[in-house]
């Protein structure tokens, strides 16, 4: 467990800024994998300029900082997460819409904002091209941070710019600064994505709206969506099926504890109930185990583990 100071260590950080601080407070039901252990304090800024002040202190005072969002490609740690936990509240920044004369236009979304206000408002919109995050659940900061995406397309396609906020404030940076690859966007240290535009176009609607609807429902015949779980767990080695390697070495099904390889597609790990985030360490670590000696592939994990494991 997290020394529970009283008040924690971090407290002070937020004193006198709008923003709301919860010590100790469970991320378990703040994850998809509802699992894992309390945040030393977890806070909800209520303005930019708090959220900034928020980093200014933590890196004066050392105070580690993690960002989680909508924590549906996290997994906690059983005895949670030290120091500072930042959780964006969806409407810390307004919405903008601005259509283009060449056609489209920019969504400009906070980094609390659910994945979906994009599709919606693309669809509202009449606009195309990020139908391939249709169905991915989490944030826009999440989403930008994991350059979420399929198949189909992955988040930098349709990526402007992004807003980050450091100790030193907040800045606007454009996609082609960024380094991004598959599952990855490389941040400046410290830096956490504020806001996000995307550029959005012209285009088929009956295709984007059929595109769409085949995702979901592939989704649903195929993913344990009503199970609690962290999405896949893996990323796909190249030209290979993560989920494929592991059902070829007899895992699909094991447990561990609350935590099972899910029946329907082995690189989802869901919780059966009560599981513990070491429960599902385990079954990752046999997954990769199993795989490496039988194959030679080494699994990467996608989930990012945050905090203390036991
Ligand atoms: C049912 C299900 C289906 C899924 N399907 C897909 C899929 O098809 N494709 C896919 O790519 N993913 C998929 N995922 C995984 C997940 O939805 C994506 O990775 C999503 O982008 C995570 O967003 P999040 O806000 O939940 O991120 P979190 O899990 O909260 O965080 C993930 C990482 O992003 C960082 N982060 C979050 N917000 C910020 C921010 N504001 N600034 C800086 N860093 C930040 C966190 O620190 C962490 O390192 C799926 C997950 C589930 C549960």
């Amino acid at each position: 467990m997290i020394a529970p100071s009283t008040p924690p260590a971090s407290t002070g950080l937020v004193t006198g800024l709008a923003a709301d601080a919860s010590p100790g407070e469970s991320l378990a039901p703040w994850t998809s994998l509802r699992v894992g252990g309390p945040a030393e304090l977890l806070v909800r800024p209520r303005t930019a300029g708090a959220l900034v002040s928020i980093l200014a202190r933590a890196s004066a005072g050392g105070v580690p900082v993690h960002v989680l969002g909508g924590g549906a490609n996290t997994l906690v740690g059983d005895l949670g997460i030290p120091g500072v936990t930042l959780k964006l509240p969806a409407d810390l920044f307004a919405e903008e819409v601005q259509p283009l004369d060449s056609g489209g236009g920019l969504v400009t979304l906070g980094a609390g904002a659910a994945i979906v206000r994009l599709t919606n408002l693309m669809r509202a919109r009449g606009w195309v091209g990020a139908e391939f995050l249709a169905g991915i659940p989490g944030t826009i900061g999440g989403a930008v941070a994991m350059n979420a995406g399929t198949k189909h397309g992955e988040c930098e396609r349709v990526l402007e710019a992004v807003e980050l906020a450091t100790p030193d404030g907040l800045g606007w940076v454009p996609r082609s600064a960024l380094r991004i690859r598959y599952r990855f966007t490389e941040l400046p240290r410290g830096a956490i994505i504020t806001r996000a535009r995307f550029r959005l176009l012209d285009g088929d609607l009956e295709a984007s709206r059929a595109a769409m609807e085949a995702d979901l429902g592939y989704r649903k015949r195929t993913q344990p969506l009503s199970q609690p779980n962290c999405g896949s767990v893996f990323q796909n080695p190249p030209g290979d099926h993560a989920g494929r390697l592991i059902d070829s070495v007899g895992l699909k099904g094991a447990t561990l504890g609350g935590a099972q390889i899910s029946t329907l597609h082995a690189n989802w790990i869901v919780n059966l109930g009560g599981a513990r985030a070491a429960d599902a360490v385990g079954l990752i670590e046999r997954a990769q185990e199993r795989v490496r000696e039988a194959t030679g592939v080494m699994l990467v994990p996608e989930v990012k583990r945050v905090g203390v494991f036991a």
